[in-house]
């Protein structure tokens, strides 16, 4: 008995730190995308009684209790009184450290595959609070559909969107800790947010035209500042024909979105440029597919 589940990835499209809180977590507004692409898949087989086992190829991602996965399937079993048997297998494609939510994409996913197999064992109420004590992006990947998140990231409201959006992924390749971009506030200036009302409208409306200007980042200021490549990267995305570029999340990643049809000719003119160096991806950011690849 093998199930395996999708875990896709995600931009933000909006991301403003409105303040600390006394637990340290920063309560943001951010509008949240699901990506089609790239996507990890997570695989759930039976393991030895009492054992909970995760296994991952990728370096920069931990084998075992450090692992997202470990602590969302312990957190199942605590929660529904199981005893674990379980081993999780992770193929990685997301980029790790790099503002895409890889990991928070993958501890939902095993949330999903564990109540998928156990259906009664958790309600679907404390599935999310469970997730949101993992991290705060993972509640959006119990459900990832175009949301606004506020509080941390935990308290979701559905964004309606006109179209799907044609985006470029450009990843420099190495990590950059979300804790790190987020001590960086106040230490380099960053503009006001454009108002969140206005990129709602836009997105309900669907022109990329209005949407691009509207698009927000308040951590990408401290990424840019100290990571030139970065900066380099967002410039070759608008220079070969994103409407608009910024960092996704606490990056490094870069996202732009560009017109429709355009995304792989970009994306193959930036990889041109960069060579290996550089991962590049051009993908879609859309209301409805990516959730699907969950059922
Ligand atoms: P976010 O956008 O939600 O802030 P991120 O994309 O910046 O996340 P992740 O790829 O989720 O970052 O990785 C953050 C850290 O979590 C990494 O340093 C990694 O070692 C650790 N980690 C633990 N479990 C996983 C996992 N399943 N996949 C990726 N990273 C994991």
């Amino acid at each position: 008995m093998a199930d395996s589940v999708s875990a896709i990835a995600k931009i933000n499209l909006y991301l403003d730190v409105l303040g600390r809180r006394p637990d340290g977590y920063h309560e943001i507004a951010t509008v949240f995308m699901p990506l089609t692409a790239p996507v990890d898949v997570i695989t759930l087989t039976a393991g030895d009684p009492g054992e909970l086992t995760v296994v991952c190829a990728h370096p920069g991602v931990p084998d075992g209790p450090g692992n997202l996965c470990w602590k969302a399937a312990a957190a199942f079993a605590r929660e529904a009184r199981l005893e674990p048997a379980w081993r999780v297998d992770i193929a990685k494609h997301i980029p790790v450290a790099a503002g895409l939510g890889g990991g928070s994409s993958d501890a939902a996913a095993v949330l999903l595959a564990l109540h998928r197999r156990y259906p009664a064992a958790v309600p679907p109420g404390r599935l999310a609070a469970l997730a949101a004590q993992l991290g705060a992006d993972v509640p959006f990947f119990l459900r990832p559909e175009p949301a606004l998140g506020r509080g941390i990231g935990e308290v979701l409201t559905p964004v309606a969107c006109a179209g799907p959006l044609e985006v470029v992924l450009v990843n420099a390749g190495f990590p950059v800790p979300a804790a790190w971009a987020y001590a960086q506030r106040g230490r380099v200036a960053v503009p006001s947010a454009p108002a969140l009302a206005d990129l709602l409208a836009a997105l309900a409306e669907g022109s990329l035209a209005t949407v691009a200007p509207l698009t927000y980042n308040a951590l990408e200021y401290a990424v840019l500042d100290k990571f030139p490549l970065v900066r380099l990267l967002r410039d070759a995305l608008l220079e070969q024909g994103c409407r608009c570029a910024h960092v996704s999340g606490s990056g490094p990643t870069v996202y732009g979105l560009c017109p429709a049809g355009e995304g792989p000719a970009i994306a193959a003119r930036v990889q041109a440029l960069y060579g290996a160096a550089v991962w590049v991806c051009a993908t879609v950011a859309a209301a409805g597919s990516a959730g699907a690849e969950r059922e």
